[in-house]
């Protein structure tokens, strides 16, 4: 039976990037870029003024002298006139500096009366001028490969021109769920039937994740049914099936991914819940992951495993979310022959994150997975947690909020 890292270690190297697509950089966000974005031009474009003031000669603004005011540069007003000898320009934020002024000096920092201004202090050479190039000259590396567009990436592409960038294909992530007793949503239930809850829950995981869920039809409980799903779902760039994976007279997902040409890396991990989770290898490379049919197990497993999996495929450099140390508020014990994965909601306390462990735990129950902040690894070989005891956790949230605002000043 594999540890989580070894499993894990096992998975990863099935998932590659697939290769890239060219998106309009509004329908880029949250992608990887698949190559380096060089700037076309540079940034800024001209030499213009950071405020609202007037374009000057420094050495003509000693403090206490005065100076004219000639003409006017404003933004998207074009190239101005070149300064006149012995006196200032208005200008304002945006605008083209004029040719022979070296400085801006703001508007606060004089007094005016008609064409006249007094300086109340001396400029310095260069002051509140953007200059051009002065964030990044054309030809330079604007955006590196691997990393994910947000918005600040998009406003960036946008201002140098850019319409659309190569990013990581998205993988469709075919989501294959097994057994007799499930039944669609909308379906009656007959005694001894349940919804397929899984099939909708993974889906909104692999979305989550950033990549394309597509959802097959239930497949029942025999070998001939699943080889042929999953002679279908192999056409898709990964493959996830739900239940049967145990060694059940009806678990029939070993002999299908056998007659299906997938070879097995593994078939347990030591982790609870979860422990059933297969992984093997397709025809054409195509990785094939095994879920345990339990609603919490299939859930956990994915985010431990096949979440990171998926986040590497799509480019991602940083595939793991990153490990947070947090403290048990209660006292909790827990069977210590396997590491297990449970989940929790957190609480910002003076100390950092605290963690309180839902109350229903088992693998099968749902509501365990409600409003969950965290998983947290309570680790083999030890039974009884004390409050105040430090553990380490991953953030299921990109957002834990918080109910007061975080900065007073
Ligand atoms: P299995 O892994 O097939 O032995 O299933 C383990 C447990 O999970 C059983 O109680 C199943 O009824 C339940 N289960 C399996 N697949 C699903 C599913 N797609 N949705 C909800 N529950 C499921
Ligand atoms: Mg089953």
């Amino acid at each position: 039976m594999k540890s989580i890292g070894e499993a894990l270690r096992s998975m990863l190297p099935a998932f590659e990037p697939l290769g890239s697509e060219s998106l309009a950089v509004d329908s880029a966000l949250d992608r990887h870029l698949a190559e380096d974005v060089p700037a076309r031009v540079d940034a800024p474009p001209f030499d213009n003024s950071a405020m609202d003031g007037y374009a000057v000669r420094t050495g003509q603004t000693t403090e206490g002298t005065k100076s004219k005011v000639v003409g006017e540069s404003r933004a998207g007003g074009g190239t101005p006139a070149p300064l006149a000898e012995d006196a200032v320009m208005r200008i304002f934020t945006g605008a083209v500096m004029p040719e022979g002024a070296d400085a801006v000096v703001i508007q606060e920092d004089v007094d005016r009366d008609g064409e006249q201004i007094w300086f109340r202090k001396g400029a310095s050479p260069r002051a509140n001028i953007r200059f051009r190039g002065s964030d990044s000259k054309a030809g330079e590396t604007l955006l590196g490969q691997g990393l994910r567009v947000g918005p600040g990436e998009i406003g960036l592409l946008v201002s140098q021109g850019i319409a659309t960038v190569d990013v990581f294909r998205q993988p469709s992530v075919a989501i294959m769920t097994t057994g007799d007793e499930l039944r669609e949503l909308g379906e009656a239930l007959d005694e001894g039937t349940i919804y397929n809850s899984n099939a909708h829950a993974l889906a909104a995981q692999v979305r989550a994740a950033g990549c394309r869920p597509v959802v097959f039809p239930i497949v029942g409980d025999s070998e001939h049914e699943l080889r042929g799903s999953l002679a279908r779902a192999l056409r898709h760039d990964v493959v996830l099936t739900s239940g049967g994976v145990s060694v059940g007279e009806h678990d029939h997902v070993r002999d299908a991914f056998e007659s299906s040409g997938v070879k097995a890396d593994f078939w347990k991990v030591a982790v609870k819940p979860g422990k059933p989770l297969s992984f093997g290898v397709g025809p054409g490379g195509r990785p094939v992951v095994g879920l345990p049919g339990n609603p919490i197990s299939s859930m956990v497993t994915f985010e431990a495993f096949v979440r990171p999996c998926l986040r590497k495929m799509l480019g991602d450099p940083r595939p793991f979310r990153p490990p947070q140390s947090v403290r048990l508020t209660h006292p909790h014990r827990h069977s210590p022959r396997r590491p297990e994965l449970a989940r929790g909601k957190l609480t910002h306390g003076p100390d950092g994150w605290e963690l309180t462990l839902h109350r229903l735990q088992g693998s099968g129950s749902l509501p365990s997975m409600v409003d969950v902040d965290a998983l947290v690894l309570l680790p083999a070989g030890e039974a009884e947690f004390e409050p105040g005891r430090r553990l380490q956790a991953i953030l299921l949230r990109d957002e834990t909020g918080h109910i007061h605002p975080p900065f007073e000043a």
